[in-house]
């Protein structure tokens, strides 16, 4: 085996990356001319300039200065990851998960008491350097929000990691809380801190059960409340909806009409929706008909999901545990993927790294035949619902945050892992390792298994 000469990225501040394949739905306006090749991507020069992407040529026609011939290597914009929840993770091994939802709401209890601030920082910072040197350029991480006391003591731990991190993983909060505690008494001052931290609003919809009379009534309540607490302050809505196989725990249709009745004009996000993809066709066309008129969203986190979902003891799964991902993009919805839980009591697994995830989505929703338009999941459309339009595309004036792949086709991305992607950040290459698993266990306090 030979192993092909490494690239070497220029170090000025103006340069060309000649002869890049970047897929078509990944960059915005490619210079008219470009070639295209069989699997849809446009062999382009990419100029970088001062940080930026300051023009596109058709290959070979850039203006003739320092140039690296990347021979047709694949070159994407960095990726982003819109839903994770960065406080819970890696607290593998102290945190033994055991593949429930139960498991994963009381083993986070149970862990609660050891996040403190200097526990949050370094696991924290551990999964933002993961994204950092896979090429993720911006996070939406959900801050475990059960108390008013909790909320305060997690927003400032990540609110100290987004000016840490600000510029090289742009980080944004969210809050999750049982929807109940939008009734509550200390409804206002979670969204004041959510407000003062640059975050959003989010609950978990399916914990209030229908009432004795078979309604959402207090799950609407709890909706109206929080959607009004939002338009008060500007602010978008994401919530975790739907994680369950239980066909009548059904809460979409109650968020969208909450949403039509609302007035409220911000950008709203269903992250989960699990058990959509079980309804009966009727009734998953008529659910996606209604979020359309009231302009939802949707996030899916397929790899924590194939984990979580219809596992029973010592019997194979039957349903993949995803949401209807192809029907809600056929409906013309926008549909991201996110990470969500990193080596939790959720789910024990995962590096940050949106390349897996996207490699996971295309073969759990059978995205592929054809992947137009697959990739946007990572990248443009969760871009657009975090409210960020200068990330996850190649366009002229952007930022020039981008991974620059071996692989000279997708073919050959979704089949080798790619670990050796260089990582471009404001034109300069990312040369940070990833962070070692035995160097945060130790500062954790945990005492390694073996030498
Ligand atoms: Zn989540």
């Amino acid at each position: 085996m030979s192993t092909p000469p490494a690239l070497s990225i220029p170090q000025g501040s103006r340069y060309v990356l000649a002869r890049a394949r970047v897929p078509a739905e990944l960059v915005l306006s490619p210079p008219p001319g470009a070639q295209q090749d069989s699997e849809g991507a446009h062999l382009l020069d990419v100029l970088v300039d001062q940080g930026r992407i300051g023009g596109l040529f058709p290959a070979g026609q850039a203006p003739d200065i320092a140039q690296v011939d990347v021979q047709g290597r694949h070159l994407w914009p960095a990726l982003i990851d819109m839903h994770t929840h960065l406080d819970c993770g890696h607290a593998i091994p102290r945190v033994r998960p055991d593949g429930t939802i139960h498991g994963g709401f009381s083993l986070t209890a149970e862990d609660w008491p050891r996040w403190t601030d200097h526990d949050l920082a370094l696991r924290m910072e551990f999964g933002l350097a993961c994204a950092h040197a896979h090429g993720v350029s911006a996070i939406r991480s959900h801050v475990d929000s059960e108390t008013l006391a909790h909320s305060q003591h997690h927003w400032r731990a990540l609110d100290a990691m987004r000016h840490k991190w600000a510029g090289r993983v742009d980080l944004q909060g969210v809050t999750i809380c049982a929807m109940e505690a939008w009734l509550g008494d200390d409804a206002r001052a979670l969204a004041d801190l959510a407000a003062q931290y640059g975050g959003i609003l989010g609950g978990v919809t399916d914990t209030l059960d229908r009432g004795e009379n078979g309604t959402y009534d207090r799950l609407s309540h709890a909706l109206d409340r929080l959607f009004a607490l939002a338009k008060e302050r500007g602010l978008d809505v994401d919530l975790h909806v739907d994680q369950t196989d239980d066909l009548k725990a059904f809460t979409i249709p109650e968020i969208a009409r909450a949403r039509l009745r609302s007035g409220f004009q911000g950008r709203v996000v269903l992250g989960h929706c699990v058990n959509l993809s079980l309804q009966r066709p009727e009734t998953i066309q008529a659910t996606l008909t209604l979020a359309r008129e009231a302009d939802l969203a949707f996030v899916s986190m397929p790899t924590p999901m194939m984990y979580l979902m219809d596992r029973k003891p010592n019997r194979t799964p039957r349903w993949r545990g995803v949401t209807a991902a192809n029907e809600i993009r056929a409906a013309g919805l926008p549909l991201a993927i996110g990470g969500d839980n990193c080596r939790d009591a959720w789910f024990p697994y995962g590096d940050h790294d949106m390349l897996d995830t996207l490699k996971q989505a295309i073969r759990v929703f059978q995205a592929d035949e054809p992947l137009t338009g697959s990739l946007a999941m990572a990248a443009r459309t969760p871009a657009d619902l975090i409210g960020r339009p200068d990330l996850g595309r190649i366009d002229v004036g952007l930022p020039a945050h981008v991974i620059l792949f071996s692989a000279r086709s997708l073919n050959v991305i979704l089949s080798r892992d790619q670990s050796d992607r260089i990582v471009l950040h404001h034109g300069r290459q990312v040369t940070d390792p990833l962070p070692l698993h035995n160097e945060l266990e130790v500062a954790l306090g945990l005492t390694p298994t073996m030498p």
